[in-house]
């Protein structure tokens, strides 16, 4: 097991990371800094409006306000931050426990449709090992949650396992489905460059309802009647069901900690990787926190690029 994380302490990013872009549904321009952290800090979104903190929102399902179309979570006060689910996958992808997500706009920029421009500056900023023990939410039986034709399940496991499928009623996509054990390792190079995707007939639809403004062939990969319309083609004959498990894991690490467990999900999407997280945390039976077992002594020299932290992969 030791090889499936990367070390027993809790991590944070190295130096502050700033990132410019487009809102996928307001069209309008965003910039998020990620900021360090200190231990138990978790994932923290901090909404400002021109230079003043607004709002403080925890990247917890317990603060998940809509699921339509992509994450959006916000506190009692209606300050509300959209499409966090890219961002927070990059952050769990690559095991930062610890990070402050500074924004100025009410949604995540959603640079390329993947989660690869955030793994990328994450990657050049580097990990940084805190002095304290990794927590985990460790899944101790399982839940599954039914909805119309799709379920999910989550079930005791040792690292963190994940089974996507999916099953779409057009060749173009048809049914797929992959499973990994999770690390790092993976997430960068499976999952990471997997871009979000939309039908054309649903982008009309979404423009009179004022969202998508942002959406174009840049950012989504485009499904056409009988054809994709992004010239470049897929990034991977499976983007789609890659992009599904990139999704799963920014939608899980709305758990708060990283989970112990192994995850299956068929014909799901954000509402289903939801219910089924509420679903377990409800039942107070059905998980516990446990720490990492051991803290290895590092030398200063192995955080100096992210792949020496990412052990084992
Ligand atoms: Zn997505």
């Amino acid at each position: 097991m030791s090889n499936r994380f990367i070390g027993a302490r809790q991590t944070t990013i190295a130096r502050e990371i700033e990132l410019k872009g487009t809102g996928v549904h307001s069209g309008a321009p965003v910039s998020v800094t990620l900021h360090p952290a200190d231990v138990d800090t978790g994932l923290l979104f901090v909404a400002t409006k021109r230079g003043r903190i607004v709002a403080e929102i925890p990247a917890h399902v317990s603060n998940v306000k809509n699921l339509t179309l992509c994450t959006v979570i916000g506190d009692e006060a209606g300050v509300t931050v959209s499409t966090v689910e890219h961002l927070l996958a990059a952050l769990r992808g690559l095991s930062v426990d610890n990070c402050i997500v500074e924004i100025d706009s009410k949604e995540v920029p959603i640079m390329d449709g993947s989660s690869l421009p955030f793994v990328e500056a994450i990657d050049e900023a580097g990990l940084r090992e805190l002095n304290a023990p990794r927590r985990f939410i460790k899944v101790l039986k399982p839940i599954r949650v039914e909805e119309g034709g799709c379920w999910g399940e989550i079930a005791p496991h040792s690292g963190f396992h994940l089974d996507v499928e999916i099953d779409f009623d057009t060749p173009l996509i048809g049914r797929q489905r992959l499973a990994f054990e999770m690390s790092p390792g993976i997430f960068r190079n499976e999952l990471a460059r997997a871009r979000t995707f939309g039908f054309m007939s649903d982008v009309e639809r979404l423009w009179k309802a004022g969202l998508a403004l942002g959406a174009n062939l840049t950012n989504t990969v485009a499904l056409g009647e009988d054809r994709i319309m992004n010239r470049e083609g897929l990034r991977d004959p499976l983007e789609f069901v890659r992009h599904k498990m990139l999704d799963a894991v920014g939608d899980l690490s709305l758990s708060g900690l990283p989970l112990l467990g192994a995850y299956r999900s068929v014909r799901g999407g954000h509402r289903l990787n939801s219910l089924v997280l509420k679903a377990l945390l409800e039942d107070k039976s059905a998980w516990t926190i446990v720490q990492a077992p051991r803290v290895r002594e590092l030398t200063p020299r192995m955080f100096d690029t992210p792949q020496a932290i990412a052990v084992g992969e």
